[in-house]
């Protein structure tokens, strides 16, 4: 149960509920100064600390807005926060950069309001979308609706690109558009600039599940048929690239099965959305050429990662990235492919129809767009590249990890 969301915390009759999406990088300062106001202060989770840093500026007297800009100006890193406190005052607000997704939407009859990271569960419980929250802004529900208050005006966006490649679901909506739809331009992308490549296959086979939606746009720019020999076991759901090495080959063992029947001799162009550290492909390519596979060339739609995030997504030391030390020839050399083919950024920047500084596409630039996780990021990756052995997170182990 611990880290279960909506966390809560109360001081002096003040109470709080919230529930978080994201990751907060300077954790280390935050955690003393939570443990300095708060004796009894134990952390499961990020979501603890922004539960108890908020509490902490509303006790010291301060109203909801200013207790919110407090936050957003002591924060560092991804948070998308819906919380109530105490008195009924629901709300939900977003860190300056916009990085996380979060919605606003209501009941038909009006009388619910609720927010939400994706437009998915809004859609599933019957809601209608209002408006996603804009970097920086408070959104209060009052009786007569949603109040907007931008708190901090910040010109760069930083919106997650690996959202639309791999994280969020396809039938959520970002800017009015699918994300199933941007996928499937994705596809399309990628056979416009491996043309050689895809005339060289006789099928397309998809990585379920995510590289199920791009994999439609590759028949349609290509022409050629799409397979779907390729089966994911429904019941085993563990993500394989954050498990620990042991457990992933089982996992991701299990979760895929072939049709030997469709794949016997055959030329595979087959779609994925992401490398992060390549056995997940390295296991599927095996079990591909154990089926008979002739030629197996990868269309990724995520390109190359080649650093950490350290905005909630699980990837976050230079050493479990293939990509930070191997180009893409020597990437398919590694996991058996015989060509990987990533999508271009300019191409991945174009599909989304965002533009490029609306975008955080940090891990496949190596440009971050908050300048303390630039500096660790740069710290890291000299260190790493001169022999150091990392020991964990980069921001919890990082010299310059900012201190209290
Ligand atoms: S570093 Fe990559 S995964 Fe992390 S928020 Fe930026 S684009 Fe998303």
């Amino acid at each position: 149960m611990q880290g279960t969301q909506p966390v809560t915390a109360s001081i002096n009759g003040l109470k709080l509920a919230l529930s978080f999406n994201g990751n907060i990088v300077n954790t280390l300062q935050l955690k003393k100064e939570m443990k300095k106001n708060f004796p009894d202060f134990t952390y499961s989770c990020d979501s603890d600390l922004v539960c108890q840093k908020l509490l902490l500026e509303l006790k010291q007297g301060k109203d909801l807005t200013s207790a919110v800009d407090a936050c957003m100006q002591s924060l560092d890193g991804a948070f998308s926060v819906a919380g109530i406190t105490g008195n009924g005052d629901f709300f939900a607000f977003k860190d300056p950069h916009g990085i996380k997704p979060l919605c606003a939407g209501h009941s038909p009859d009006g009388a619910t309001y609720a927010f939400s990271s994706e437009t998915v569960s809004l859609d599933m419980n019957g809601f209608l979308r209002d408006f996603e929250l804009k970097p920086g802004e408070l959104v209060k529900v009052s009786k007569d609706g949603f109040e907007r208050e931008q708190i901090v005006k910040n010109p760069r966006k930083a919106f997650c690109a690996f959202e639309y490649a791999y994280f969020a679901r396809p039938d959520s909506r970002f800017d009015g558009k699918y994300v199933y739809e941007i996928r499937e331009e994705f596809g399309r992308n990628i056979v416009r600039e491996y043309p050689e490549i895809a005339k060289d296959a006789d099928v397309i086979l998809s990585v379920p599940e995510t590289g199920d939606d791009p994999a439609m746009g590759v028949h349609e720019e290509s022409g050629l048929r799409w397979e779907r020999a390729s089966r994911r076991h429904r019941y085993v759901t563990e993500r394989a690239f954050i498990l620990l090495n042991k457990e992933r080959y089982s996992t991701i063992d299990r979760k895929i099965n072939i049709l030997y029947s469709k794949v016997d001799g055959k030329r595979l162009l087959v779609t994925e959305d992401s490398i992060v550290r390549g056995d997940t492909t390295k296991v599927t390519i095996e079990k591909l050429r154990r089926a008979g596979a002739k030629k197996v060339y990868m269309f990724v739609t995520f390109p190359r990662i080649i650093g950490p995030c350290f905005y909630g997504i699980d990837m976050a030391t230079y050493g479990q990235l293939i990509g930070s030390r191997h180009s893409a020839e020597e990437i398919a050399k590694i996991i058996g492919a015989d060509a990987v083919c990533y999508q271009s950024i300019e191409g991945l920047v174009r599909a989304t129809g965002q533009s490029r500084d609306q975008l955080c596409l940090a891990c496949i630039t190596g440009k971050y767009p908050t300048p303390l996780a630039q500096k660790m990021a740069d710290e890291m990756k000299e260190k790493f590249f001169n022999g150091y052995e990392e020991k964990g997170r980069i921001y919890e182990t990082c010299e310059t990890a900012p201190q209290a």
